[in-house]
């Protein structure tokens, strides 16, 4: 079954530091039976409102680890919900142990009294694990563990709706791991943060291409860029996403 289609917007493609004034990591997947974010930075919801995207339609969102450019915009998702769109549609809210906790930690830290507030809509959560898949909205989620920071529980994610199979590395440095990620993937999605100096935590664009054809997916697009990537864009031979970027799958 290879005919679903998928519609995947790049709402975030930016680093942490806000590199080239692009937004944190966000990406959204549209398909028949749902919507889905992998990764939900900061400033997700003002990317989606740029994009045309309508947050209270999300249903699922996947966090890769727990860094604020990666999850930092669930409580502005949650907020907008609860006072602007007064969303009755389930949210299921998946990723590594301690999603609940820093979502809560951190909508507290932004609006305190937010989390004991009735909501008008129920919230899912669901932990990724890398022994088991989860089947969630009509998609199939793994995780593959990677290497950033001291957390072991950070992940590369691998979604697959009908036959349609979009990876994303999240933050990394090269691990093996990120070849079953990536394997047969009809779109993989590889952060890139450096040029040719490698970084602990993260890729850079020389070891990416040494290992590109290790990756086995059928097109790769590289995001999460830095200044030095961003100054070397139309030297490079691999192609970058960018903000309001569309991509069908
Ligand atoms: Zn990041």
């Amino acid at each position: 079954m290879d005919n679903t289609s998928v519609t995947l917007r790049c709402i975030g493609t930016g680093d942490a530091f806000g590199s080239g004034g692009r937004l944190h990591s966000c990406f959204h997947l549209d398909y028949q039976g749902g919507q889905m974010l992998i990764d939900c930075g900061c400033s997700s919801l003002i990317g989606m409102q740029r994009c045309g995207v309508i947050p209270a339609a999300i249903d699922t969102v996947v966090i890769s680890h727990l860094h604020g450019d990666h999850f930092g915009g669930i409580p502005y998702l949650l907020l907008e919900g609860m006072y602007a769109s007064q969303r009755t549609r389930r949210l299921t809210l998946i990723g590594p142990r301690g999603l609940q906790q820093r979502v809560e930690a951190a909508a507290e830290a932004l609006y305190p009294g937010m989390i004991g507030k009735k909501r008008s809509f129920p919230i899912n959560y669901r932990l990724l694990d890398p022994k088991n898949s989860l089947q969630v909205n009509g998609a199939q989620i793994d995780c593959f563990r990677v290497r950033h920071g001291r957390s072991q529980h950070v992940y590369g994610v691998r979604v697959e709706i009908g036959g349609k199979v979009i990876s994303y590395t999240g933050d990394t440095e090269w691990t093996d791991n990120l070849i079953p990620l990536t394997r047969g993937s009809h779109l993989a999605i590889a952060e890139c943060f450096a040029y040719d100096v490698p970084i602990p935590g993260h890729l850079d664009y020389q070891t990416l291409l040494q290992h590109h054809s290790q990756l086995g997916c059928r097109k790769l697009v590289i995001t999460h860029m830095g200044p030095e990537m961003l100054s070397r864009l139309d030297q490079l031979d691999m192609d970058t996403v960018s903000d309001g970027e569309i991509i069908e799958v």
